[in-house]
């Protein structure tokens, strides 16, 4: 160390305190990154790496950004998952002794994020924190942006973890050293959100009032750990945090990941983006903030009868009433980002434009009160009478800043005449200063004959009085003292000009000083008001929500659902809100669906592309929408409220997340066998897909039995297994369902339509026959299939609940993919005979006579 230079040595001193940051150092008008920070930088960000001079005989490795642009190279680091230390240079260079003290000032991490920059107006940002014991995690949430702070625990291993991060689309995770090892890569690899050490997790004395003091332990301690991270990387103090709120986990439905994404509530499977989501679908708000609630809304649908139909009267007035609804909607669009606002109060990043905002969005809240009051519903009603419009805050901002203030707030123009006596006094003088020296170039035009003669002001020089080369000759002797000389023009001053512009510069100086003074006192006064900020932003993205629900509603024909008191589901003409969206509206085919405690699970079958991922996946969006209090895509519907929704789909595809597909396929089984219980809805689609035949066939038809004889869950299972329809006969409560389709004129047409039965079992050969296979093909398949409807011991017989021992005769990939039990010559026989050899390949000969030979050994 002693070998480096001292400012390198100040260098290394304050970067080993932020190891896992970029550090930006401060020097002069650069942010200067050394040694391995540079070399990385340099790539990601692709700047210039050069290297100076550092004591030693080595160079070394230095990149830099310039201070002014720095937010652009920040956002780009902090967005692909790395943190950035700002130091800067905390004295005056000029007053230093040796080098210039400095201090990292805020650590910008993806979780912590503030500048709007980074921030997407519809969407939060949240920071998790967690805690364990030997059985239960607590899990805290928060969005700095915001002040949000939510909290609950679950009991669970790692891996519930894991999940439950990936579900609240936290994009970072403060965790104590320990766990950092066990999950910290996995988290980062699978799902991009990282992860950040914290040990220290006792609850700090300025944060105590957020945490109820006889809250449990463990949350506590997640509170503790997030709060110790905060005041580590932002360095200020955090007054707009809300107090935490504990999510009951029986308050609202819960939704695993697994679940969020193969519904696509908030982004697509495919593409990731919100368009073509549930929230796409519903996000008529027109604040940011009612967009973000929106979301949260969708993720965290409700369990209190009580409170959806709190909102879905809401709804139902705001349809009937469209003039209001109207009128709300234009009201609302003059509401900025109240939330947010709130935030940057607190942060103390908040500029007079900011304020303006603030004052426009209060400004607004009268008439938001006034329009809610002429509905009659007492939820809104409530609503209309809680907003506190904030009149002395009004009044407070409308009296001290103007409308249209600068960017800056450093270079005055902030604050409004009248609003304090002594800067009107220094802005009397300025003003009265540059009348006097207008009022001097008239008399000294007219006094000394010179036309041109003008007075100008720079920075340099001052004020004034320019005459043209031509015409000096013009001016009295005497009259003028000779300041600068221009190609063709002379300057000069006054010993009056002079000392109006000492008080003419005085007074500004003092102005924009005095101005920036006042300007923080309006912050700091603003700042007592950000809990009750926070509840009045609350409550118009409530209201904005409400009046979307109402605009989708209404253009989607959508209908009030009611909630069943016996456990039933009756949706009469349901259908997919999205994909009915996206396609033509005359096009979707409406479907029924009942359910009771009798007819709890439907089995689904019919050919791919029928319509049966679309028609389970419609229950459960129908059910989120109920449970959000939102109008429901049918032309009746009656349904239980679910606890809880699980989405399963057969050989899902996670390549990104590094498991196979069969065995995330089975993951994510067991958790919803786990977890539903007789209130939950499960959606199976297709499960066993993942592995071979006869394998899949047998998990799928005991996940079944399970479901019905363990669980009793409202379950909807569609499968290519036709051979699982003998089930009817063995489950009471299990129906079979099917999605038609018909030929015409020689092609397939899918009717969408579900149907109480089992579909045709031959349909894939007909299919087959349709994309003009080889006739050869079609018949051999048509004689194999009609072999396993009348042998003894077909795949049909097979599903017998009793007989488990399922196992494969011929590999999947062999010609003609016939599969029998072993055991008993008289079957080796009989393939044999029926052997069409003619149209086998050698390597399917060979597949055939290995299993032939298996089964005589
Ligand atoms: P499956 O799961 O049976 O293979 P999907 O549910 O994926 O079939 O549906 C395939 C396509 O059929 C969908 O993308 C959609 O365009 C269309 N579709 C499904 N259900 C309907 C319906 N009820 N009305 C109209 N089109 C539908
Ligand atoms: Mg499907």
């Amino acid at each position: 160390m002693a070998q480096y230079t001292p400012m390198i040595q100040q260098y290394l001193k304050i970067k080993s305190a932020h190891r896992d940051a970029f550090l930006f150092f401060r020097l002069g008008d650069f942010y200067e990154m050394f040694f391995e920070d540079a070399t990385r930088a340099s790539q990601l960000l692709e700047i210039t790496l050069t290297s100076r001079e550092g004591g030693t005989s080595e160079r070394i490795p230095m990149c830099g950004v310039p201070h002014h642009s720095a937010a652009n190279y920040i956002k780009q680091l902090v967005e692909s998952g790395h943190k950035v230390a700002i130091c800067e240079q905390v004295e005056d260079p000029k007053s230093a002794k040796g080098v210039v003290k400095r201090e990292v000032i805020q650590i910008i991490t993806p979780g912590t994020v503030m500048d709007h920059n980074l921030l997407k107006e519809t969407e939060n940002n949240f920071i998790a924190a967690v805690s364990y014991n030997a059985e239960e995690y607590s899990i805290v949430l928060n969005d700095l942006s915001t002040g949000e702070l939510k909290g609950y625990v679950f009991k669970g291993d790692t891996s519930m973890l894991i999940q439950e991060l990936q579900a609240m689309h936290a994009r970072e995770v403060i965790m104590s050293s320990e766990l950092y090892e066990q999950v910290a890569e996995t988290v980062r690899m699978r799902y991009q959100i990282v992860s950040s050490i914290q040990d220290q997790n006792e609850v700090p004395d300025p944060f105590q009032h957020l945490v109820q003091e006889n809250e449990r332990e463990l949350l506590k301690k997640a509170c503790g750990r997030l709060f110790h991270y905060l005041l580590h990387t932002q360095k200020r103090s955090l007054e707009h945090l809300q107090p935490l709120s504990i999510q009951h986990i029986n308050e609202f439905m819960k939704l695993d990941s697994f679940s969020k994404r193969n519904l696509e509530l908030v982004e697509t499977n495919r593409s990731k983006g919100k368009k073509g989501s549930l929230l796409w679908l519903l996000d008529r708000t027109v604040t940011g903030m009612g967009s973000r609630r929106l979301k949260q809304w969708i993720e965290q649908p409700l369990l209190v009868p009580a409170l959806i139909e709190q909102r879905l009267n809401v709804v139902e007035e705001l349809i009937q009433e469209f003039f209001v609804r109207e009128e709300l909607r234009d009201k609302l669009k003059r509401v900025y980002d109240l939330e947010r606002l709130a935030g940057k109060v607190s942060f103390g990043n908040i500029t007079a434009r900011d304020l303006i905002q603030l004052k426009q969005t209060l400004g607004s809240v009268p008439g938001i009160k006034q329009t809610l009051s002429q509905l009659s519903n007492p939820y809104s009603k409530d609503l209309a009478d809680k907003m506190d419009s904030h009149e002395e805050l009004y009044h407070y901002l409308e009296s001290s800043l103007h409308d249209d203030p600068p960017l800056s707030i450093k270079e005055g123009g902030l604050i409004k005449d009248g609003y304090h006596d002594e800067l009107d006094t220094y802005r009397d003088a300025s003003v009265n200063g540059k009348a006097w020296i207008a009022s001097l170039e008239q008399r000294e035009r007219s006094e000394t004959g010179i036309k041109s003669l003008k007075i100008g002001y720079n920075r340099i020089f001052g004020y004034f009085i320019e005459v043209t080369r031509s015409n000096l000759s013009l001016i009295p002797e005497g009259r003028y003292e000779r300041k600068q000389t221009l190609a063709n023009a002379e300057r000069f001053v006054t010993p009056d000009l002079k000392e109006k512009e000492r008080l003419i510069l005085e007074a500004e100086e003092k102005m924009v000083s005095l101005e920036y003074e006042l300007f923080l006192q309006v912050r700091e006064h603003v700042k007592s008001y950000i809990q009750s900020l926070q509840q009045l932003a609350k409550q118009l993205s409530e209201i904005d929500v409400l009046q979307a629900f109402a605009v989708v509603s209404e253009e989607q024909r959508y209908v009030k659902p009611v909630i069943s008191a016996d456990n039933r589901v009756a949706i009469a003409n349901g259908r997919h809100p999205v994909v009915e969206k996206v396609m033509d509206a005359q096009e979707y085919v409406p479907n029924d669906i009942y359910l009771n405690n009798e007819r709890s699970m439907l089995l689904i079958t019919g050919p791919n592309m029928a319509g049966k991922s679309t028609y389970m996946r419609q229950l459960a969006l129908t059910s989120v929408m109920m449970q959000i209090g939102c109008f429901v895509p049918a032309d009746d519907a009656e349904l239980p409220l679910f606890d809880q929704i699980f989405t399963r789909i057969g050989a899902a595809d996670d390549l990104v997340g590094g498991q196979s597909t069969f065995m995330v396929e089975m993951l994510e089984t067991r958790y919803a066998l786990n977890k539903a219980t007789e209130q939950s809805l499960i959606l199976l689609d297709e499960i066993g897909r993942g592995t071979s035949t006869y394998d899949g066939m047998a998990l799928a038809q005991s996940i079944v039995e399970f479901i019905h004889d363990h669980i009793g869950a409202k379950t909807l299972f569609s499968t290519h297994y036709h051979e699982l329809t003998v089930l009817e006969t063995q489950l009471s409560s299990l129906k079979n369902v099917y999605v038609s389709a018909i030929e015409e004129q020689g092609r397939l047409v899918f009717l969408h339509k579900v149907i109480d039965g089992q579909a045709d079992k031959s349909f894939g050969i007909h299919v087959a026959q349709l994309a003009e296979l080889p006739s050869a093909v079609i018949e051999r398949a048509k004689f194999i299939l009609e072999e396993f409807e009348s042998d003894e011991r077909s795949p049909k017989k097979a599903a017998n609940k009793a007989d488990t021992q399922l196992s494969l005769f011929i590999e999947e990939n062999a010609a003609d993919n016939i599969s029998k039990k072993k055991h008993e010559k008289s079957e080796v026989e009989e393939f044999l005979k029926t052997m069409n050899l003619l149209e086998m390949t050698p390597l399917d000969a060979m597949n055939a006579l290995f299993h032939l030979q298996k089964k005589v050994k």
